[in-house]
């Protein structure tokens, strides 16, 4: 079979209130209509859209709720940010009914809720089928669970389709996170505990070191680090990469680590305005090649692009412009001697093995 790609990290409703993209339009058309405008400036060139994705052959992505905290200096001129925790929870329900409608709305688009959902998706990229066919599913993840108003609450969420749950993006209420080192608190403990019960994803990506490691011991549920990167490549950033340590912990549970193509985490150094080719497609394969060395196998990585989660083109390694790109990650690890069956696992199988864990059966 041609190979399909799982994206395990897209910001595509904070892209759509935010930002005002329509998921829809290619990410050309975007560009064309932001030429000049604020958006283009901070956020740069646009990489995702639909078209984009059916056309890179992405079967599914990983979905965010993502909504930042007013406190946070990350994200410079967002409008939607919260400072109570009731906020919290209003932008992300707009955000999760945003993608009931965005898949009510659009026959290529579903959501994920289940293993068949799942299936289904996967059945219109089969052998024999084509272009038309192809239809992109979503599997909603939340990106810092403040908007959870309390670890009980995680049953409402559920019944609306969060299946992924990554409780830090800065510190929240739940977790010590990037820029904001910290443990689990007891909140945090309290929502891994009900998440479990639930069967959910814990997605380790911006956890502070010191919760990501008390996550690990703790959390009985399938586990992965949907959009993160090897400490190894920026020894600095050890409140967003992994270190081998910790990626080792995650292929013990048989996690995943979606590597994510952006200079910033892959470059010492890189700051955005410096050289779009200081890092190359043998950067991204060489932070894929190292999770399989350190592990001692191709089970547990994968690709989390993260494409126009705060950044655009300019940010990303040369021949990456649009996430259709991604398809090229493939012929790349061939050429670098990879199995046929290793590309695969990599680029599909191994993060679908941590969906399907936590999707609810039939
Ligand atoms: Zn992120």
């Amino acid at each position: 079979m041609t190979d399909i790609i799982i994206d395990g990290h897209q910001d595509i409703a904070w892209n759509h209130f935010n930002h005002g993209r329509n998921f829809t339009r290619s990410a050309w058309a975007t560009r064309r209509r932001e030429t000049g405008s604020a958006v283009a400036q901070v956020y740069g060139p646009c990489m995702v859209g639909l078209p984009d994705a059916i056309l890179g052959r992405i079967a599914v992505m990983c979905a965010t709720i993502f909504v930042p905290p007013a406190s946070s200096k990350m994200v410079p001129t967002d409008r939607l940010v919260y400072a109570t925790s009731d906020e919290a929870y209003r932008l992300g329900t707009q955000q999760i009914d945003y993608y009931h409608r965005l898949a009510g709305e659009n026959d290529r688009i579903d959501l994920i809720l289940n293993r068949a959902d799942l299936d289904a998706v996967l059945a219109t990229w089969a052998p024999g089928t084509d272009f038309a066919d192809h239809r992109l599913g979503l599997v909603l993840l939340m990106e810092g669970a403040d908007p959870i108003l309390e670890p009980a609450q995680v049953e409402e969420w559920h019944a609306r389709g969060l299946r992924i749950i990554g409780p830090a993006w800065t510190a929240t209420r739940y977790s010590g996170g990037t820029k904001a080192l910290g443990p689990l608190t007891d909140l945090g403990r309290a929502l891994l505990e009900v998440m479990a019960s639930f069967g959910m994803v814990l997605d380790l990506s911006h956890m502070a070191p010191e919760a990501c490691l008390e996550a690990l011991d703790r959390y009985e549920g399938p586990v992965f680090a949907g959009h993160a990167n090897p400490l190894r490549f920026c020894p600095d950033l050890v409140d967003r990469n992994l270190s081998d340590d910790v990626i080792r912990r995650i292929a013990e549970r048989d996690g995943v680590v979606g590597i994510m193509p952006y200079n910033l985490f892959l470059v010492p150094g890189w700051k955005r305005g410096d050289r779009k080719d200081a890092a190359t497609m043998n950067t991204v394969i060489a932070a894929i090649d190292h999770v399989c060395q350190i592990t001692g196998s191709a089970r547990h990585v994968g690709i989390g692009s993260d494409f126009d989660g705060g950044f655009g083109a300019e940010s990303t390694p040369a021949g990456f412009d649009t996430v259709a790109d991604l398809w090229a990650i493939g012929p790349a690890l061939r050429a670098r001697g990879y199995a046929s069956e290793d590309v695969s696992a990599i680029l599909s199988g191994n993060l679908l093995r941590i969906l399907r864990a936590g999707l609810p059966g039939g």
